[in-house]
């Protein structure tokens, strides 16, 4: 496509993409060959699209920075003008706020790209093998609560497609946006599943990102020993081994460096599953709410998906800018706001 592009719709994408910047970019490539047109692809195709521009690997960023830029600046709230900071290590074990009956589950997971390899809107089937053994040599070596196997996804057998789904820890075909970005290509090969002994921890291979590594508590009985700080921790600990293990790609200002620009910096999504039974009656209050602590509210399946029995999925939104730790004091904060109105919980 050479002409620029009308669209009509929300995205971060359509706000920023003038027909100046269209006409400035549109003949670059990355050395690996990625174009804007490869980049703007599924926003163009997906009008409902939040962000609508991808990364095709490390490089995107900088060559396509007029258009990068704002969008980046826009969805993390910050300009991009400072080093990222970036603090992995553990938390003091403190009791967690808020500690409620609603909370069904905490999940982190951390966004990474190996350094090198394209990302998977462009990558070929060479490099998902190379990042698919690469990365489990690495997890293999994991000891203790973080030992555990892998699983490519082609070959998990019925009920261990039913056992991960239900801990949600299954991952499958990426919906319409990530078809349209390129990244179901050759699906399902290379794809899989680390998972610990203890089905925790795991790690999703060469979904969106290369790696999402992920830390999931189910609340349960008895409900004070698990906590966000848990959940953070054991994740900490799998980053520091992978950190030594794995060279990811990283930029000062950017941080670690993702598929979709709102995952820059910390690549972190902290969150909770927490049953609202006013959800229903007080979305627009909740989300208020949510919006003033810089939270997002996702469907219980996952990005754009339904709210299933009250149960609403509620993660920091910044990434980019803010340290681990203020993701997860962000939404903790966040949290509390909207468990103090006891509309929302019923
Ligand atoms: P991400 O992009 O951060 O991986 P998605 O919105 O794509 O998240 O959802 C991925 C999966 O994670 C879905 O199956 C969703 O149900 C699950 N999930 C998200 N948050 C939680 C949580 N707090 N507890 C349990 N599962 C969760
Ligand atoms: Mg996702």
């Amino acid at each position: 496509m050479s002409s620029f592009p009308a669209q009509a719709n929300t995205s971060l994408l359509n706000r920023y993409l003038t027909p100046e910047i269209f006409n400035e970019l549109k003949y670059l490539q990355t050395k690996t060959g990625f174009s804007l047109n490869q980049a703007i692809e599924s926003g163009l195709k997906n009008p409902d699209s939040t962000i609508g521009i991808y990364a095709g690997d490390a490089e995107s960023y900088r060559l396509f920075f007029k258009i990068f830029k704002p969008v980046i600046e826009t969805y993390h709230k910050i300009s991009i003008d400072q080093i990222h900071p970036s603090d992995l290590n553990p938390m003091d074990d403190r009791p967690t706020a808020p500690l409620s009956h609603a909370i069904v589950s905490y999940r982190i997971r951390i966004a990474r790209n190996l350094k090198r390899f394209a990302f998977p809107t462009l990558m070929d089937d060479m490099d998902r093998a190379g990042v698919e053994e690469l990365a489990v040599n690495a997890l293999l070596k994991l000891k203790g609560d973080l030992k555990g196997s892998y699983i490519p996804l082609g070959e998990l057998t019925k009920s261990q497609r039913v056992t991960l789904a239900a801990e949600h820890l299954l991952f499958g075909r990426g919906d319409r946006f990530m078809e349209a970005a390129g990244i179901n290509r050759n699906w399902p090969a290379s794809r899989g599943i680390f998972i610990s002994d203890d089905h925790r921890f795991a790690v999703w291979i060469n979904e969106e990102d290369h790696l999402r590594i992920i830390s999931l508590d189910r609340t349960g009985t008895p409900r004070t020993t698990v906590g966000i700080t848990k959940t953070y921790n054991r994740l900490a600990r799998a980053m520091a081994h992978l950190e030594q293990n794995l060279k990811f790609a990283r930029d000062p200002l950017l941080g670690y460096l993702t598929s979709c620009p709102s995952n820059l910096g910390t690549g972190m999504r902290a969150g909770v599953h927490i049953c609202l039974p006013g959800f229903k009656t007080w979305e627009k209050e909740i989300t208020e709410t949510a919006d003033k602590y810089q939270l997002q509210i996702r469907g219980t399946h996952g990005e754009k998906t339904e709210i299933k029995d009250n149960v609403v999925d509620i993660s920091n939104r910044q990434r980019l800018g803010i340290t681990e730790k203020k993701c997860i004091e962000t939404l903790e904060q966040g949290l509390c706001a909207i468990l103090a109105d006891q509309r929302f919980t019923g």
